[in-house]
């Protein structure tokens, strides 16, 4: 990074201090059962450059799912398996206003590739044998990206999820009934909830981050995990669709290309730069972590991370 590490850390733990004005702020996603079973002000971050240097606050071993930060990974693995032209002749490019689980933004395809409709679509296009084998090919690849080894599918948000899941359920079949993909509903919509149901922490949140922002580049191989098109489509996606229907308001006042998720976290590249990974799991109106969402907010500003002021 461009500074010394001993004014980023100050600077860190400032926004650190900072954003607890906000604890107690915001509401646990409770339509997933078990996401409302944790502690609400838990907090953590992690910062990884690109250049290695790691930088670990608050409860950062703490793990938590991926929920919708799964959809990154998603459309990696889609992008993998097929030309970007057919994955985006199924799956729009552009944000919505609606919610992340709504039906309306589906037209000819789902508006983008990080709403619900848009994620199963990918998830759909992801080769193998059956579920569990395009599943163990999602949770190999964000093992290697994040160097998290231990990243598994946690049963029991699995579980709970698979048991609440109408309105997905609904996008699946809709999805089918528009030609979007021709697999069996149920199997995509099982490999989705799968993908977001993987146990990940900041740390590795951070790791993948600093891949991306590493041109896909992984930082002690030096192994090509994505090609240059690919970062480019997966973080443009990021900036522009990564915080539900704050998309457009977090990339002006923030300038980070962001995925967060329905359990608190929040995944950052900052290209060139480094990856942030933020989990604290109180939530907005549109399910953006409150806590988070500040945290990313001041240390753009500090450590001038934003993509527009270079
Ligand atoms: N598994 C969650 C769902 O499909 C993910 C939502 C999210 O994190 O936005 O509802």
């Amino acid at each position: 990074m461009l500074y010394n590490r001993d004014f980023i850390d100050e600077k860190i733990k400032t926004a650190i201090k900072s954003s607890e004005n906000l604890i107690g702020k915001g509401k646990l996603a409770n339509y997933i059962p078990e996401l409302a079973n944790v502690d609400p002000d838990n907090f953590a971050l992690s910062i990884m450059s690109v250049t290695g240097d790691c930088f670990n606050y608050g409860n950062y071993n703490y793990e938590f799912s991926l929920q919708s930060i799964s959809k990154v990974l998603l459309l990696i693995m889609a992008l993998h398996d097929n030309d970007p032209e057919v994955v985006f002749e199924k799956v729009g490019t552009e944000p919505t206003r609606y919610e992340f689980n709504s039906l309306v933004p589906i037209d000819e395809k789902a508006a983008n590739p990080f709403i619900n409709a848009g994620a199963m679509t990918t998830s759909s296009m992801i080769l193998g044998n059956d579920v569990e084998e395009k599943f163990a090919r999602i949770l190999e690849y964000y093992q290697k990206m994040s160097q998290y080894e231990k990243a598994a599918l946690m049963s029991e948000v699995y579980k709970s999820e698979m048991d609440t899941t109408d309105r997905n359920k609904a996008i699946a079949y809709y999805l089918k009934s528009k030609e979007i993909f021709t697999d069996d509903p149920e199997k995509v919509l099982d490999l989705y909830i799968r993908a977001c149901s993987i146990s990940t922490n900041v740390g590795a949140l951070a790791r993948m981050g600093a891949v991306l922002a590493n041109k896909g580049i992984d930082l002690d191989s030096h192994y090509n995990l994505l090609s240059k098109s690919e970062v480019q489509i997966v973080v443009s996606q990021m900036a522009t669709c990564g915080m539900y229907e704050n998309s457009g308001k977090f990339l002006m006042n923030v300038g980070i290309p962001s995925k967060s998720g329905v359990s608190g976290g929040i995944l950052g590249v900052v290209p060139g730069v480094c990856g942030i990974g933020v989990y604290s799991p109180r939530l907005d109106a549109t399910g953006n972590s409150v806590r988070g969402k500040e945290i990313f907010n001041i240390l753009g500003q500090e450590l001038d991370l934003s993509i527009f002021i270079h």
